[in-house]
């Protein structure tokens, strides 16, 4: 069964363990059940699931909540008195919080490999990746999301990358140094009713004089700048400076449906799409359902082919990838609830595609980006 071809992996562009893992306690060696909708509590990227959907490589996002939670949800603030993990993210120095969960997810794997065997290793360079998947394990790298992370100081940045995170989303969930950001909140969940996410969005607004700074220099240390998050001006600016670029790196947006069928300023449109292409990027589709369709579907198998086809229209077969934001607080389709479901939207692809176009679409895109996008090789 061509489903069960092993070159079929997948390498998924965006998850969240980290976050699972550290305020939840989740434990990533055992198997959880994750329910079919959003369900902040469960881990829905354990070791099982991985292994079980055929998926060889994870980029792991460092997240430090932003400040700007406080004064935007107020069950937030009401609970940080009261809960030490709270309240320690929220007052520890960013960068010095974002090492902490770097520090936290090497941990989590070697305790993975002293409770379960060697399935897994953190991988630090390209090279050690291909090294990974040629001793047959899963390899876990890492990522960060928001420029906050860096506090303002380009040296962190450096630091960060020795460490080996490979790419990093700008924009995030509240304006940093860098830039603004849209709206990631979706219009209809119950906190909104309750007097949360009361943000003002500057949607015209796109790199600040170091915003700039930092994606030169992301462009020439080799790590992947991601737009998702940004707006539209934000994504213009960068496809500017990307295409200008001595270098040529690949741009992605991560973890995102497409303008044409979930018309919001967080998704990327016919022309996004046509120039991340140009800069040899890809855009990771997520698994939920509020940026995938609107209205909102629960079940994303129709809504994920569309979307994979109104990609190739606008980019081609090299456009495509995956980074289905699991463990990010996200409401996630009935039918791709976690990495298991891989093999659902594996045999979806493969009813209407190649063998080959499915390759690109589930690893060799992301896996092309990585080798051009990461560090100097
Ligand atoms: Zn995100």
């Amino acid at each position: 069964m061509p489903e069960h071809d092993p070159s079929l992996y997948v390498l998924d562009l965006h998850t969240h363990p980290t976050l699972k893992t550290y305020m939840f306690k989740r434990r990533f060696w055992r198997r959880h059940h994750p329910p079919g909708f959003l369900f902040p509590f469960t881990l829905r990227t354990d070791l099982d699931a991985l292994l079980e959907g055929n998926v060889k490589g994870l980029l792991c996002a460092t997240y430090v909540t932003e400040r700007g939670w406080l004064d935007d949800c107020w069950p937030i603030r009401l609970q940080r008195p009261w809960n030490d993990t709270l309240d320690r993210i929220f007052t520890e120095v960013p960068d010095d919080m974002a090492r902490e969960y770097l520090n936290h997810l090497d941990w989590v794997i070697r305790d993975t490999v002293a409770r379960r065997g060697p399935h897994i290793e953190v991988a630090k360079s390209f090279s050690e990746m291909q090294r990974i998947w040629s001793e047959g394990k899963i390899a876990i790298l890492n990522s960060m999301e928001g420029a906050h992370h860096l506090n303002g100081n380009l040296d962190n940045l450096q630091d960060f990358f020795e460490r080996g995170v490979c790419k990093m989303i700008v924009p995030h969930m509240y304006p940093n140094e860098a830039c603004w950001n849209v709206d990631a909140i979706p219009e209809t969940i119950l906190l909104r009713k309750l007097g949360c996410f009361k943000q003002k969005f500057q949607l015209e607004t796109g790199l600040t004089p170091w915003g700039r700074e930092l994606i030169e220099r992301m462009l020439d240390i080799g790590m992947i700048v991601d737009m998702t998050h940004g707006t539209p001006q934000f994504r213009k600016e960068v496809l500017d400076l990307a295409a200008e670029h001595p270098r040529k790196r690949p741009v992605v947006m991560s973890h995102v449906g497409v303008h044409a069928l979930a018309p919001y300023p967080m998704n990327p449109t016919p022309e996004d799409i046509r120039r991340i292409t140009d800069t040899g990027g890809v855009v990771g589709i997520i698994a939920m359902s509020y940026w995938l369709s609107r209205p909102e579907i629960r079940d994303c198998r129709e809504v994920l082919l569309k979307t994979v086809a109104h990609l190739i229209e606008h980019g081609g077969d090299d456009v495509v990838a995956f980074g289905s934001d699991f463990d990010g607080f996200t409401g996630v389709p009935r039918d791709w609830k976690s990495p298991r479901e891989y093999n659902n939207v594996r045999a979806w692809l493969l009813e209407k595609y190649s063998v080959e176009q499915v390759r690109k679409f589930l690893n060799g895109n992301a896996e092309r980006v990585l080798r051009e996008g990461w560090g100097k090789q």
